[in-house]
């Protein structure tokens, strides 16, 4: 496939993206410069932890550098098994706060619900990478009802945030329904997306679908974009459809080694953010998920690369660094102290 061939309308209808993505070994071979123990390597990756990329994200890659920030996190590693034997794959607890399935409660007042487990492109970082192992489900109807009984049961959850996977891969009809029964219980005051679609399939994000998510505003809208590359024209149409809409867009960023660890490209990711109102929300510290080590970037780094920004970057482009704790502690925010 000619990865740069991008001016077809075919190239701008997300069906055909899905369709087409890259999920074999012998798809990358074009990227492994014909180093055939590249391909061994990807495949011996995805026997644990699959791949799949679409060409419309494989295409902002530089395919001749192997250090590509894009590359790194759509292609399989083989440092992903370094830790297969010893990593934790739920260091958060969620499956431990999962009162129904799909549901995760880690706080009182909002939660999670997962509409898939399907994503358009795996990101190597995930940290719900224990989910890719049930392979790609399509969830009953009892399932979603099933979360909508426990938030109609539950008066304290005032926010839902329907995530996955990624939810923008449910037809808009089941959306369309599974919103509209959270936003029509009385406590339920708030709604949120997190999808990474705007990164990684931005032509999926049309129309059809804003017409959707706008009947349920106050509606979030939060996503990931990791490095300024990722926002490109389409991505930034993306985002501008749903911010036209009435539909704040937010971005929690995870911070990556080899992808966006140094202050240059992380100002450079928050002012782009900003040129195109979307609100830089968090910055996660990589959580210590069974697969991910590789990414894992030293917190005192991370504090110290944040503290070199404040001074120099609009307070409006510039996220919480937070670490998110097992369990109910949820997410602490780094920052130190200085009088
Ligand atoms: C992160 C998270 C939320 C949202 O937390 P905010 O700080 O409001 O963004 C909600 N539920 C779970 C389980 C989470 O992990
Ligand atoms: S889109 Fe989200 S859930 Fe899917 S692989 Fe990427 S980080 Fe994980």
């Amino acid at each position: 496939m000619d990865l740069l061939n991008n001016s077809s309308s075919e190239w701008l209808d997300w069906r055909w993206q899905y369709r087409n993505r890259l999920r074999r070994p012998e798809h990358l071979a074009g990227l492994a410069g014909g180093n055939s123990n590249l391909v061994d390597e990807w495949r011996r990756v995805a026997q644990s932890y699959p791949f799949a990329i679409t060409p419309y994200y494989a295409s902002l890659m530089d395919p001749t550098d192997r250090d590509d920030p894009i590359r790194l996190q759509c292609l399989p590693d083989i440092r992903e098994l370094a830790d297969i034997h010893t990593g934790q794959d739920d260091p958060l607890e969620e499956d431990r706060h999962t009162p129904v399935p799909g549901l995760i409660r880690r706080y009182p007042d909002r939660c999670l619900a997962l509409g898939t487990n399907r994503c358009a492109v795996y990101c190597r970082h995930c940290n719900r990478k224990r989910f890719w192992k049930q392979g790609s489900r399509r969830f009953s109807r009892a399932y979603f009802q099933g979360m909508i009984d426990h938030v109609a049961q539950n008066p304290a959850l005032r926010e839902v945030i329907v995530s996955g996977g990624d939810p923008l891969l449910l037809p808009e009809a089941t959306l369309d329904w599974f919103l509209g029964s959270m936003k029509a219980i009385p406590h339920v005051e708030v709604l949120r997306v997190g999808s990474r679609i705007p990164a990684v399939m931005p032509m999926r994000i049309n129309k059809k679908l804003v017409g959707v998510l706008k009947k349920y505003r106050p509606l979030w809208f939060n996503t990931q974009f990791n490095h300024p590359r990722e926002i490109t024209p389409e991505a930034a149409r993306a985002c501008d459809l749903l911010l036209t809409a009435g539909i704040p867009v937010s971005n929690q960023a995870v911070l990556l080694k080899g992808v966006n660890d140094d202050p240059e490209t992380l100002r450079e990711l928050f002012y782009s953010l900003q040129r195109n109102s979307v609100r830089p929300y968090y910055l996660f510290s990589c959580d210590p998920v069974k697969g991910v080590d590789h990414f894992r970037v030293d917190i005192r780094k991370g504090m110290e690369m944040m503290e070199q920004l404040w001074p120099r970057v609009s307070g409006l482009c510039l996220p919480r660094f937070v670490l998110d704790a097992p369990g109910e502690r949820g997410k602490i925010t780094l920052q130190s102290f200085s009088l």
